[in-house]
């Protein structure tokens, strides 16, 4: 081996050492925040329960396409809860028309919901998700109805509504 390649070696295996306890920090961090919540089920559990749709956006922070979610234009008396758990997270009197073509609330119910800064897409998003079983519902934004001023943009395929 030259001397140029050994040097180039030894530069490679002390930049992966230095690296690897960061690397172990943060696979570490993430797994802890995922057993916080209350119902806590491996992927291929989820994966047999929900359908392939809530499976990509509940489990894999996926999105529907707009305008595609029947609950969209649902404005019944109602509570819409989360479609893996059953937590009720919004009701019919927090729902407005956002004209996005996503279902669109001011304001969730009491400690249903989490939230987590969310740097996908190369934006800075707010992520939204249930509280119990940490599936991904949306995102929430700035530009809502008083008296909350939030806009809580929801996929309709993560909840499920019951009629009051
Ligand atoms: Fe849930």
């Amino acid at each position: 081996m030259k001397k140029r390649q050994l040097l180039q070696s030894s530069a490679a295996i002390v930049g992966v050492a230095c690296l690897s306890p960061y690397l172990l920090k943060k696979a570490t961090v993430m797994t802890t925040s995922k057993s916080e919540f209350e119902i806590n089920k491996t992927e291929e559990e989820w994966r047999k329960e929900l359908t392939p749709e809530q499976f990509q956006v509940l489990r894999k922070h996926g999105t529907e396409r707009a305008h595609t979610s029947p609950l969209d234009k649902q404005y019944d008396q109602g509570t819409y809860v989360c479609a893996a758990c059953d937590l009720p997270l919004f009701t019919s009197e927090t729902k407005f028309n956002s004209r996005t073509g996503w279902p669109s609330f001011s304001d969730p119910i009491e400690n249903a919901i989490g939230i987590s800064v969310d740097k996908s897409l190369f934006m800075t998003r707010v992520e939204v998700h249930c509280h119990r079983c940490g599936g991904h519902l949306g995102h929430v934004f700035n530009d809502g109805p008083a008296p909350t001023g939030k806009r809580y943009c929801m996929n309709g395929v993560s909840l499920k509504f019951i009629g009051a």
